[in-house]
């Protein structure tokens, strides 16, 4: 049986209770002999500064460069609002991306038929959706320089942003999503603004060449960011796997994560280059959701997103595409079942608490697993 270093950061607001469901099911994972898991916990954001006074000690940033994948919860909170700033709950967060050189943000879009009636769209169009979003997130106009706002001396100030990408950024994100698609349906659309933008135009570029070069069995196709935005809502099931820059992609994994109906349900990871000695990546998993400090503590909270994101730590991590299919499938049959937290409750009479649904979904996948 493999086994795998995972390190599990629970952070703060509702992070502890999601993370203890996600426990539940690394129990069920052992049980059926799929893998073994040598969990190490460490703290991060409030909780962190609360106990180290920084958002994230030294000596859980070399746990984290150990650990084979990083299952994080979430971070954040009113109670750490007067935290220095280098040392806010966020900034835990930032470390561990720029330090484990995390510059692909993955974020799956997917409906399951039972929620299909709680998207904004009709049900329809969204019933049975199942895309990826692959943002750049290391690059592009947040981290671009000059970055700065001007004092013009008249009166007047100029702000700075930069748009930048090189050849090897965009190769490498490119890759990424290649190859994920071949995992999926086999298909690629590459989104940019080359029409208006210099980096727009390289971006094209540089995913022709590389399809052509090393990927011409996945289907590529090229479309403009401003009609992406708008072919997401119009008819989202087109799409398999889009690719975009970091500024794009902040904003279409938003709106394509509002065609599935709540924050709760959505998972993410964020991955790093290849190793060439080892042929792992770095790699974290959290929810796409924060620490929801308004329900924290009442059992409110949702355990979906966490529970997919160590679904994800299998798939793209650890190699366990088996053992990640079977949790979405859990997770689908306990909705289909009617199952129902609060937040996804819709016009249903009742909800269950946060370790009942995880409770449900464990049973369910012991069933098909052992
Ligand atoms: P949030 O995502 O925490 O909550 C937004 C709304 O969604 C709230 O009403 C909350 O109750 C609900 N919600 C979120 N997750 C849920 C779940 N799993 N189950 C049920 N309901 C859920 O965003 P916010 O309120 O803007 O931010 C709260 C704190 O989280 C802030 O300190 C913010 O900085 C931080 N934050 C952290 C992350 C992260 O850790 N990656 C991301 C976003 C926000």
């Amino acid at each position: 049986m493999s086994v795998h270093k995972l390190l599990l950061l629970p952070g703060d607001g509702i992070g502890p209770e999601i993370m203890a469901e996600v426990e539940k099911l690394l129990g069920v994972l052992d049980r059926a002999a799929v893998a073994r898991f040598e969990t190490e916990r460490g703290l991060v954001g409030g909780a962190a500064y609360d106990a180290h006074g920084q958002a994230i000690s030294e000596a859980d940033m070399a746990l984290a460069h150990s650990a084979d994948a990083v299952l994080l919860a979430a971070v954040g909170g009113p109670k750490w609002a007067g935290a220095p700033y280098d040392a806010r709950p966020e900034a835990g967060l930032l470390r561990l991306r720029k330090e484990l050189g995390l510059f692909a943000n993955l974020r799956p879009a997917v409906c399951y038929p039972a929620l299909a009636e709680a998207s904004s769209l009709k049900p329809d169009l969204v019933d049975g959706l199942d895309l990826m979003i692959v943002r750049e997130l290391t690059g592009g106009v947040y981290f671009g320089e000059p970055k700065e706002i001007i004092d013009l001396g008249n009166g007047q100030k100029r702000g700075v942003d930069t748009q930048v990408y090189d050849t090897y950024e965009i190769e490498r994100i490119g890759r990424v999503a290649f190859e994920l698609a071949r995992q999926r349906s086999n298909k690629v659309t590459s989104s940019e603004k080359s029409n208006v933008m210099k980096s727009g135009l390289l971006w094209r570029e540089v995913m022709t060449a590389l399809h052509a070069r090393e990927y011409a069995d996945v289907r590529l196709e090229h479309m403009l960011a401003d009609a992406l935005g708008m072919q997401l809502v119009r008819r989202p099931k087109q799409f398999d796997v889009i690719v975009t820059d970091n500024l794009f992609g902040d904003m279409l994994s938003d709106v394509a994560s509002m065609l599935t109906g709540s924050l709760g349900m959505l998972p993410s990871a964020s991955l790093g280059a290849n190793d060439p000695h080892t042929g792992k990546r770095k790699a974290l998993y959290e929810p796409v959701h924060g620490s929801a400090p308004d329900i924290a503590g009442q059992g409110l909270a949702n355990p979906i997103a966490m529970i997919g994101s160590l679904a994800m730590a299998l798939r793209y991590s650890f190699g366990l595409a088996a053992a990640a299919d079977a949790i979405d499938k859990a997770i689908s049959g306990v909705l289909a079942a009617g199952l129902r937290t609060a937040d996804i409750k819709g016009s249903a009479e009742s909800f269950v608490p946060t370790s009942q649904m995880g409770d449900a979904i464990a049973r369910e996948l012991e069933k098909t697993l052992v």
